[in-house]
């Protein structure tokens, strides 16, 4: 290891906050011991707060249609190939339905910027959602929105948002998206879900174009200032219809490090293994859970439009073998000694120092 990096392991696993400079370091001087420290210092954070225990989210891909036009994005709205779709009503309570039956006591519903879910239609989902499935909690995932539609759909029941922050460098931020989108709104819909009572997830991609170690630390810092209650990461995955389609993919090593950091910078977080460290490798989920995340989210969408919520190439689990992702990752996740829980998979409290 490089001189130095032990020190500012150990200060991480102290509780002790790390500045910008020093969060950087730890990932440009970054080594096979660092990692390996860092991933046994994580699962053991996780441990004390949530056991073995992994929490699951059915995730239910609600529409592929979006307004915005992300750069990295397979749905985006220059996509002419996308074959766009949108589930009823109907259809995303029958997958609730499902996926309560199975175990899942969480429905994350995600889908692009779809004008078609004004407030009125998708506060009723939500209601009814939260009516027939009280055990449950609900989550959203349907991008910018004002405040006063996020007061509105929380006034109708949902628990959670999940809006990646993407970046929290903002000229970082404007090299991704176009010029319509800005980095200030993104923070603002993050600020308005916290002040509102949404238990609140951002997040970022590992190893987006442009990004270097310290855009990294910068979004690491957020992390450890905003301390949101979920924190999705994953590879960036390039997709062949959209303008990044020839930069490289992130890596399975730095994404499991950042995974690893994140548990210590913030150890109650709730950390997903992801789909995309699923579709980098075929066991990336099951080494996510090896290097301090705790979620899973299996997904819930009928099987035959799972293809077309394609965000990134070659995303798995979207053939008829899997419609049952829960069952598959369960058996993955107990071939390493973790668990699948039936519950909501709150956030736990938790005292810097314990
Ligand atoms: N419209 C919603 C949901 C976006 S999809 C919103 O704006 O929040 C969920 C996440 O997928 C995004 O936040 C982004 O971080 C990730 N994503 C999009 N394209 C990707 C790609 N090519 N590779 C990896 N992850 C991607």
């Amino acid at each position: 290891m490089k001189p130095g990096i032990q020190r500012l392991i150990d200060g991480l696993c102290a509780g002790e906050a790390l500045d910008e400079a020093q969060l950087e370091r730890l990932i440009a001087d970054r080594d096979r011991d660092a990692a390996a420290r860092l991933a046994e210092a994580a699962v053991a954070k996780r441990g004390a707060i949530y056991g073995n225990d992994v929490y699951t989210r059915g995730l239910i891909e609600v529409s592929n249609i979006c307004k915005n036009d992300c750069l990295y994005c397979g749905i985006r709205r220059s996509n002419g190939n996308a074959q766009r779709y949108r589930l009823t009503p109907e259809q995303i309570l029958r997958c609730a339905e499902e996926g309560h039956a199975l175990g899942f006591r969480t429905f994350v519903l995600q889908g692009g910027e779809d004008p078609w879910f004004t407030d009125g239609r998708l506060c009723a989902i939500v209601s009814e959602l939260k009516a027939r499935f009280p055990d449950c909690a609900v989550t959203l995932s349907m991008g910018e929105r004002s405040r006063d539609s996020y007061q509105r759909l929380f006034d109708a029941g949902a628990d959670r948002y999940l809006l990646r922050h993407e970046t929290a460098d903002p000229a970082h931020y404007a090299l991704l998206h176009p010029a319509e989108m800005s980095w200030d709104n993104r923070m603002r819909c993050l600020r308005d879900l916290r002040e509102i009572g949404y238990q609140v997830g951002c997040g970022f991609m590992v190893g987006s174009p442009f990004q270097t170690p310290a855009h990294l630390a910068k979004d690491l810092a957020f992390i450890q200032a905003f301390k949101p209650d979920m924190c999705g990461i994953g590879p960036f995955i390039p997709h062949h219809d959209t303008p990044f389609r020839d930069r490289p993919a992130g890596t399975l090593e730095l994404t499991l490090y950042l995974l690893s950091v994140i548990r210590l910078i913030h150890p109650p977080v709730l950390l997903p293994a992801t789909t995309a460290l699923g579709t980098i490798d075929p066991t990336g989920r099951e080494k996510g859970m090896r290097a301090g995340a705790n979620v899973v989210m299996p997904n819930l969408s009928p099987v035959g439009v799972r293809k077309q919520y394609e965000l990134y190439d070659n995303k798995i689990c979207t053939g008829e073998e899997s419609a049952q992702c829960r069952g598959c990752l369960e058996a993955r996740m107990r071939s390493i000694g973790y668990r699948l829980v039936i519950d909501r998979g709150d956030i736990k409290k938790y005292q810097q120092g314990e």
